[in-house]
């Protein structure tokens, strides 16, 4: 598939190109505010506002809609930015294109959906517009490869993925799991294709911005989209993670660029390693809690037929059967040996407690 490079669709662009602007356009005077600020950094190329914001649940704040097209009409007179708005529905793209925005954006939820992405595609079908899509809330890359390939087989071929972070179960520091391991592959699979990164909706915080956008210049990504507000703490959507046209610059500036040495390979060959690690972490974890559960059944078991918690006998045989069997693994006996004694004292101690307290 062939994909164009973004600095041939985006005059002056270098490595990274910033996107930047408020999750929603709320008022003009916001709108021309942000836009006036983040035009004197010279990074920033394009300027983005949600207008038809797609809530999770409905009563809050869904943006103000075809008015704000006005506003960012003017951004596009006034100062040197592209602009760029979220299209769900083939009537935004009409009004959108109407408008003469620039780019147009397919958001997480909508990219989730190939019935909208058909839709989208064929509203776009014959249109020469670049569109970034964001990738499906969930960690699914076929469905992010999917709307990009209905995005080219309509003709647009002025493309590029916007890595947003996937949606988890459970406690992170993330809002939305970065996976990196994701984009990455989508890299391998669609080489070409430009892959910008969006720390704001991956973080959910804005205190993670700068990592979150290190780590993805690290990994050799092309550009960056970060949420940016007059007034963070007061936007009516995603306030948290925006941070004011100043914050940016600093953000920017601390960005360390290293060089396109072909080192990249190598960061994102760790990056899966440390990725694989992390896997196997999480199910060492889940096994030793395993077993502590069944030594606190053993404890049961032995309390209620009266048997002592340690049998010198069978620790012996386990200890150095596992030993052996650890020998063929290629594992260090020594390093084997403290682990196992370790695991074996902690089985002891919640037997013993078991015992004490029934
Ligand atoms: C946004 O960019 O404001 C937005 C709604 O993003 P996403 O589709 O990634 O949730
Ligand atoms: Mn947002």
């Amino acid at each position: 598939m062939d994909f164009f490079p973004l600095s041939g669709w985006i005059p002056g662009c270098t490595r990274p190109l910033v996107i930047a602007g408020p999750c929603s356009a709320e008022t003009e005077e916001q709108v021309m505010t942000t836009a006036s600020a983040l035009s004197a950094i010279p990074e920033v190329k394009v300027f983005r506002a949600g207008l038809w914001k797609p809530r999770t649940r409905p009563g809050s704040f869904e943006g103000v809609g075809a008015d704000g097209l006005r506003w960012m009409k003017r951004v596009k007179e006034e100062t040197r930015l592209l602009t760029t708005v979220e299209v769900a529905r083939p009537h935004h793209v009409d009004e959108a294109l109407k408008s003469g925005i620039d780019i147009l954006w397919i958001g997480a939820r909508t990219v989730v959906n190939p019935f909208s992405m058909q839709e989208l595609s064929e509203a776009l079908s014959g249109v020469d517009v670049p569109v970034l899509v964001k990738n499906p809330v969930h960690a699914d890359l076929k469905l992010w490869i999917g709307a990009i390939e209905r995005l080219h087989k309509n003709g647009i071929h002025r493309l590029a993925a916007v890595h947003r972070g996937f949606h988890q179960f459970g406690k992170s520091i993330y809002r939305n799991a970065p996976q990196w391991e994701i984009p990455i592959d989508l890299m391998r699979q669609m080489p070409g294709l430009p892959v910008l990164c969006d720390p704001s909706h991956i973080g959910g915080d804005r205190s993670l911005i700068q990592q979150i956008a290190q780590q993805a210049m690290d990994l050799e990504m092309d550009g960056l989209m970060i949420e940016t507000h007059p007034d963070p703490d007061k936007a009516l959507t995603d306030s948290a993670q925006q941070v004011s046209p100043e914050t940016l610059a600093a953000i920017l500036t601390k960005l360390i660029l290293r060089g396109q040495t072909g080192n990249h390979e190598f960061e994102r060959t760790l990056e899966e390693l440390r990725h694989e690690v992390d896997l196997i972490d999480d199910e060492l974890i889940r096994l030793l809690a395993r077993r502590m559960l069944i030594a606190e059944e053993m404890g049961r078991y032995k309390y209620a037929h009266n048997i002592t918690i340690l049998q010198l006998q069978r620790w012996k045989e386990l200890f150095a059967d596992r030993i052996h069997k650890g020998g063929n693994a290629g594992l260090d006996a020594r390093f084997l040996g403290e682990l196992l004694r370790l695991v074996h004292e902690q089985s002891i101690e919640i037997q013993t407690n078991v015992m004490n307290n029934s």
